[in-house]
């Protein structure tokens, strides 16, 4: 049974001001509830001072991505070994707004995700079907074989999770139907055992896509969600503590 990662992504927010929300969320997941981690991704420049916040507590601090080189000429990146010295445990690699505003194939998400992996962190592995693609009928078909493309090769299932995010879902309001969300995780659970046999059921499946307070419980009722990516709603710490409540 995969354990339950209640994750925040910070996005391009957050500033030295931001950090008593921090400090705040860090007090209000500790001590860590039995099988639910806490989780905030922050934008680069607020990791060493996010993760001092949290040192004491039973969060945990993440990068939003990583390069898939370890170092070298990438101006304006960052590679995973300088997000795991920062104090992340996680990072998320191929998220959504990623994949559309800097060209990320879900090829390039393999390559960062075994960087992330090589340099001790875990890696948010995000993939999500367009509107169009789901008006098509084919979104399981589209994000499952994301799902495939944008798994590094040979990697150790105790090292993955998974976000669901469909890009349609994420920032919007609209958030996907319990039944729809059952469908996709039962079928990437499904697409996850194909590759990796028993140990698939410990790989964390998040769910991503304007979850709040007030929808977060039914959605982590669903069978193989095992937590949530929050975007908008992770910036207030009542809003993160309400969800990370509900898990
Ligand atoms: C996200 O950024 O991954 C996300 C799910 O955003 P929101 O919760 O704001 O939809």
């Amino acid at each position: 049974m995969a354990r339950t990662l209640i994750a925040g992504n910070w996005k391009m927010n957050g500033v030295s001001a931001s950090l008593p929300e921090i400090e705040a969320i860090a007090a209000g997941v500790t001590p860590a509830k039995p099988g639910v981690e806490a989780l905030i991704c922050v934008p680069a420049t607020l990791l060493t001072r996010a993760s001092a916040a949290a040192a004491e507590s039973a969060l945990m601090i993440g990068g939003e991505t990583c390069h898939a080189k370890v170092s070298g000429a990438h101006t304006g990146d960052i590679s995973a070994p300088m997000v795991a010295d920062a104090g992340a445990s996680h990072v998320i690699v191929g998220h959504s707004e990623r994949r559309a505003d800097h060209g990320e194939s879900s090829e390039t998400v393999a390559a960062q995700a075994a960087a992330a992996i090589e340099a001790g962190l875990t890696p948010i592995i995000c993939i999500g079907e367009t509107a169009a693609e789901r008006d098509s009928g084919k979104a399981i078909e589209v994000v499952t074989g994301m799902l495939r493309a944008s798994l590094p090769a040979g990697a150790d299932p105790a090292r993955l999770v998974i976000a669901y995010e469909p890009v349609w879902a994420i920032g919007t309001g609209n958030v996907a139907t319990v039944e729809a969300v059952d469908e996709m995780h039962t079928a990437l659970r499904a697409c996850l055992s194909g590759i990796f046999g028993a140990a698939a059921g410990d790989i964390p499946i998040l769910y991503g896509g304007s979850m709040n307070p007030g929808n977060a419980a039914g959605l982590l009722t669903v069978r193989d969600v095992n937590g949530g990516l929050i975007g908008g709603a992770s910036l207030k710490a009542a809003d993160f503590l309400a969800i990370y409540a509900a898990a």
